[in-house]
């Protein structure tokens, strides 16, 4: 198999139909040996009987169906479970996304391990490229990757990338950020983007906080996954010392000089917290050493 193609949908029913048939146009003249993966995200409407209507009468398309609505990141994980091309690419269900595209991905992405797109004409409306522009500036801030559109889910990955990434909760929007961290080349190339037609959009403007809260988890993991202590042992330690140094203090004055510990209370009581935090940090750090000592995470990459 040269290529697999992964597409989550969800509640996408009138899209199916009309994106199989531009996909086969496309990926008939490619030459290439390939499966279209489509993971239905728990949806509510026919996707799911369209896919079937589909699959059934093409053996190259495979339908996945989840119980629930799970999530987009959930989705792109049960596609990359189920892959098999040597490539795979990933691509939105709702025609924004070209398929006219994929031989551009697939050309760029010889001399990549990912190649992400950049829909640097894209066709949605301001509130949804502002906060977007907003967002790629503080990926590339937080995590060093230089790519314009992280969230574009349009995507060609090298078989070993997909191999080596954990998706979860909504980690998805980092998927360039993950690879690059794990010493993957990532490309870019710029990608038409259509206009909706059918469905609406799945997701609003409260991904905004959820973006920014996940965009700490990426930065902590791509730093202290592998060594948490050199976080919360650092901080425990700058603080367990501020408050002793204090408590010292205190007791300095009070010797030497005879003055009550208790006369600057607020300062005695600072002392005290301080230290007591710093201690509850410590063990913060040697719990996540004792999570990751036991857990069977991979430890490296082979070449
Ligand atoms: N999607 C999904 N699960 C979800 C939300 C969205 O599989 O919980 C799919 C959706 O069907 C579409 C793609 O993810 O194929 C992108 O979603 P959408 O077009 O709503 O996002 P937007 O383009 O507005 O950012
Ligand atoms: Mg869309």
């Amino acid at each position: 198999m040269d290529l697999s193609i992964v597409i989550p949908v969800y509640n996408e029913e009138r899209n199916i139909a009309p994106l199989y048939q531009k996909l086969r146009d496309v990926l008939r003249h490619t030459g290439k040996k390939y499966e279209l993966i489509f993971i239905d995200d728990g949806s509510t409407d026919n996707t799911f009987l369209e896919l079937k209507n589909i699959s059934q009468k093409d053996k190259q398309v495979k339908a996945i169906r989840f119980q629930r609505n799970f999530g987009k990141s959930a989705a792109l994980s049960a596609g990359f479970d189920n892959v098999k091309g040597s490539i795979v690419i990933t691509m939105d269900g709702d025609l924004q996304d070209d398929p006219g595209e994929i031989p551009k991905l697939l050309e760029k992405v010889k001399d990549s391990d990912l190649v992400v797109g950049w829909r640097y004409r894209r066709s949605d409306t301001l509130w949804k490229k502002l906060p977007s522009k907003l967002f790629n500036f503080l990926v590339t801030l937080f995590t060093g990757v230089r790519v314009h559109d992280s969230n574009c889910c349009f995507k060609a990955f090298k078989k070993k990338v997909v191999d080596n990434i954990n998706l979860y909760g909504e980690l998805h929007r980092y998927i360039p950020s993950i690879a690059y961290w794990k010493g993957f080349k990532v490309g870019e190339v710029k990608v038409m983007h259509n206009k909706r037609i059918h469905g609406k959009s799945k997701y609003g403007s409260s991904r905004l906080l959820k973006g920014f809260l996940d965009l700490i988890t990426v930065k902590f993991l791509m730093q202290y996954s592998t060594r948490p202590m050199h976080l919360f042992g650092g901080v425990g330690l700058i603080l367990s010392s501020l408050g002793s140094m204090v408590i010292v203090f205190l007791y300095l004055r009070k010797f030497l000089f005879g003055i009550r510990i208790g006369s600057v209370p607020y300062l005695f009581i600072l002392g005290v917290l301080s230290v007591i935090l710093g201690m509850q940090f410590v063990s913060l750090g040697l719990l996540g050493e004792m999570i990751i000592g036991k857990s069977r995470i991979k430890r490296y990459i082979i070449k």
